[in-house]
């Protein structure tokens, strides 16, 4: 591409951003859509991201990413917030207004839009939640919104699983949410079969030999796991999931379409199936995956 004065400027800030694929996502979606666009990684100092964004705005950029730790304490910074990322509680993409900054989540809209390509299904599913972080939060979210039976978050601080259980619970009216303790898999019903999605950092690039649970009697309540790691593509809990019958799913969907919703929201412009799978080609060259 030929970089001039005309050309915008979108990026990602965060720390670390050195392993980042939101490069290999961006660029290509430009250059294919012929949009005078480069898209850069920004690595920002702890406690510096409310200068980060004061700066990305006074440099004319059009739009940010926003990855952790920063998705939540980018929020004062904003001139307004989407009511979705309000109610997720995380940012994780801004869009240039004329006033400021505005705030988005496309991690759900994105897992969504992935599980959908993926044929897994959330209304009427009973579903496991495999931590209780930012973004285990959004995933009991989405669920809840779009109709799971019952909604089961296990995680190491089970105290956690039982605050954004309740607060999930508050915003979608009745008690589909529960909280639990990662140990307590075991007194699951009998009989039951759900669709667990991994929302943990565990088995994540480089310690890939792990998985949060490894006891094949659990893999066995599961038909469907969603792992939302995207490195390794292929992740234990995955690989424990096949071998005990299941389908499984890993999170480089989520993040490719994490980054499409982002750059349609920057460039006003639908990006086409065919472009969103070339998007996804480069970014597992990118990751060296066949
Ligand atoms: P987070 O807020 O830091 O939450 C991390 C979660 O992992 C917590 O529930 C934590 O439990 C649990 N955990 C960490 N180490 C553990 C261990 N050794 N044993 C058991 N549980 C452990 O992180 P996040 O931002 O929600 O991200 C979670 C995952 O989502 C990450 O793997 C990330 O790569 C993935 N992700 C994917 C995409 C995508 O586009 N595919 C986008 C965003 C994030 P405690 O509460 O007990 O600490």
């Amino acid at each position: 591409m030929i970089v001039n004065g005309y050309t915008r400027t979108c990026g990602l800030i965060g720390n670390p951003v050195e392993h980042t694929m939101s490069p290999a996502i961006h660029n290509t979606l430009a250059e294919a859509m012929g949009e005078n666009l480069v898209y850069l990684p920004f690595h920002v100092p702890r406690g510096q991201v409310g200068e980060a964004v004061r700066g990305a705005y006074a440099l004319n950029l059009l739009g940010l990413n926003v990855t952790v730790p920063y998705k939540s304490e980018v929020i004062p910074f904003l001139k307004e917030t989407d009511p979705l990322a309000e109610t997720i509680g995380a940012v994780n993409t801004l869009v240039r207004t004329k006033e400021g900054f505005k705030g988005y989540n496309t991690d759900m809209p994105g897992l969504y839009r992935a599980m959908c390509e993926d044929g897994v299904g959330i209304e009427g599913e009973k579903i496991l939640i495999l931590g209780a972080g930012g973004v285990a939060r959004a995933v009991a979210i989405l669920a809840a919104r779009y109709g799971a039976c019952r909604i089961i978050l296990l995680n190491r601080t089970p105290e956690k699983a039982r605050k954004v259980a309740d607060e999930v619970n508050a915003i979608a009216g009745g008690e589909p949410a529960e909280g639990m303790a990662l140990e307590n898999y075991q007194s699951l019903p009998a009989g039951e079969r759900y669709l667990a999605i991994q929302a943990t950092n565990v088995g994540m690039f480089p310690k890939t030999d792990g998985a949060v649970i490894e006891d094949a009697a659990f893999y066995h309540k599961i038909h469907t796991g969603y792992d939302l790691i995207f490195n390794p593509a292929e992740t234990k809990f995955m690989r424990l999931t096949r071998e005990n019958g299941g389908r499984a799913f890993g999170g480089l969907k989520m993040l490719l379409y994490q980054g499409i919703i982002a750059y349609e929201l920057w460039t006003d412009h639908q990006v086409s199936r065919e472009l969103a799978e070339k998007a996804y080609i480069e970014m597992r060259k990118a990751m060296h995956i066949q």
